[in-house]
């Protein structure tokens, strides 16, 4: 095959791939032909997009390579004295192995996607704001979405919906006046299961942005063991189906930020704490980073992406334990002083001590000053009561009770729980611990033998659930299709 054939060749295989390309399924799952142009082909070997290397040349397995790479790959070959027109001789020169496309896609090298979806340019996106500030609902609307599946909860609902609201007036407005609006960053204490990830989830459903959720306790310090600080953006990226502009205006919430507090006595460079803290400042205010697409760490074989964090919000939460010492300490050294000072255990039996929470008092747990300085708005859940338990059972459009009345009503069962049993459950959950986490677990326990029961028996028309039942010292009451309520058999 002379170098000419061979030229002649590729150019078919390009032609080819095209045709595959509009076959193909674009990485939303969807076999759209005008999809596939808002997505650009990436060079295999050099990374860039098709907008600044120019023409593609598909080979299969889905893998493109630039023009500039394929020359300067056969001008290597020429060099070394290859007869390229003699390609079939390969496998018997010495020293030298071709490598197969098919191994490098099983060997899970290979993003799955290598497509990125084009950036508009400049001048249109100026011309047409994404986020129009008229589509921005007002804060109460959000809260008042946010009410129909949190529940309690009041102020951090209000706080959050501020927050949200004048973060994204911010990514609309223009910086034309020279008046510049600071991020809205939020810093979210409360104790574990008391709702901090439902809230930050409910919200980016209810705005449909892409939010990414990462865990600070597997951050650490570029080139140590660990996730670099950067692959928060690359989840976020895929969480926007690698839509770099969507991603822009995202949401990433980094869960147990309390983790990276500096650590309180050591020797060694603290990688995981102090250094992530730091490692983060750039991320919270704004930076271009760049992040593979695809895929998890950059290595060669995955293309890089810009993304411009200055338009994410994030939403760090923690549940901060000891916290409350170092608050009831700072208001017992206040409440001390003077001639009217307080017993010294005042503050010992108060609960949601967490709602009355200061910078300074973050600052002495370990967080250090630039970094509570990027998420001005700070503010804490209150502690589960019994009571919003109770309510979390019932009132959330989709509460673990109508989930179980569902599932009952499609065989024709009606499910009831008595008032007590509610309570006799979140008492029980309380004392878990860990929030309305427990509650899932409990219930579940509990209607296991109904479940299984109540579908062997078609005459069975109603079931409730009574405190004594939660408490193990009696049964559910079952009554039969038309007949009186019955204490009943199932779990007895
Ligand atoms: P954490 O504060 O530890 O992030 P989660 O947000 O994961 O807690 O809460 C666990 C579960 O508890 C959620 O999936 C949600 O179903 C339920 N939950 C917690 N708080 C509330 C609340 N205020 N209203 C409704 N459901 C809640």
């Amino acid at each position: 095959m002379s170098d000419k054939d061979k030229i002649e060749d590729n150019e078919i295989i390009e032609d080819n791939g095209d045709i595959d390309g509009k076959e193909k399924i674009d990485n939303k799952g969807i076999v759209d032909e005008k999809g596939q142009e808002e997505y650009e082909d990436i060079c295999f070997i050099c990374h860039r997009p098709g907008s600044k290397a120019g023409k593609m040349i598909h080979i299969p397995n889905n893998i493109c390579i630039c023009s500039d790479c394929m020359q300067k790959t056969f001008d290597t070959m020429n060099h070394a004295g290859f007869p390229i027109g003699d390609m079939g001789n390969f496998g018997n020169m010495p020293n030298i192995s071709m490598i197969n496309l098919t191994d490098l896609q099983n060997m899970n090298v290979m993003p799955k996607s290598q497509k990125l979806k084009k950036k508009k340019a400049k001048e249109e996106k100026k011309a047409k704001p994404e986020l129009d500030i008229k589509s921005i609902p007002a804060p109460h609307k959000i809260k008042a979405s946010l009410d129909e599946y949190v529940v309690g909860q009041e102020h951090a609902k209000k706080v959050m919906s501020v927050a949200v609201y004048n973060h994204y007036k911010r990514v609309s407005s223009d910086e034309q006046d020279g008046i510049e609006i600071e991020k809205s960053n939020m810093l979210m204490l409360g104790p574990t299961g008391s709702g901090k990830t439902y809230m930050v989830k409910t919200l980016a459903r209810l705005l449909d942005v892409p939010l990414a959720i990462a865990d600070a306790t597997s951050l650490t310090e570029a080139g140590y063991i660990g996730d670099d600080i950067e692959s928060v953006v690359s989840k976020l990226l895929a969480a926007a189906d690698n839509d770099v502009e969507r991603a822009e205006h995202g949401i990433i919430f980094i869960d147990e930020i309390d983790k990276i507090a500096k650590k309180k006595t050591t020797n060694q460079r603290d990688v995981s704490g102090e250094s992530v803290q730091q490692g983060m400042l750039k991320l919270l205010e704004g930076a271009e980073i760049e992040v593979p697409v695809g895929a998890n760490s950059k290595n060669a074989m995955v293309p890089l992406a810009t993304v411009n964090t200055r338009d994410i919000l994030f939403i760090c939460g923690g549940a901060f334990p000891d916290l409350e010492d170092i608050i009831k300490e700072r208001l017992n050294k206040q409440s001390a002083m003077g001639f009217h000072a307080d017993l010294k255990d005042k503050y010992d039996g108060e609960e949601n001590l967490l709602q009355r929470v200061e910078v300074e008092d973050i600052r002495k747990y370990g967080m250090i000053p630039e970094f509570l300085g990027r998420l001005p708005v700070i503010f804490a859940l209150d502690a589960l009561t019994e009571d919003m338990l109770v309510r979390i059972l019932t009132e959330p459009k989709s509460a673990i009770v109508k989930q179980y009345q569902k599932l009952l009503a499609m065989d024709e069962v009606k499910l009831e729980f008595e008032e007590d049993a509610l309570h006799a459950i979140a008492r029980k959950a309380k004392k878990k611990d860990v929030g309305a986490r427990a509650l899932r677990a409990i219930i579940e326990e509990f209607m296991l033998d109904i479940m299984y029961e109540i579908p062997k028996d078609d005459s069975i028309g109603m079931v409730t659930i009574t405190e004594d039942y939660i408490d193990n010292h009696g049964a559910p009451l079952i009554s039969m299709r038309g007949c009186p309520i019955l204490p009943g058999a199932a779990g007895a």
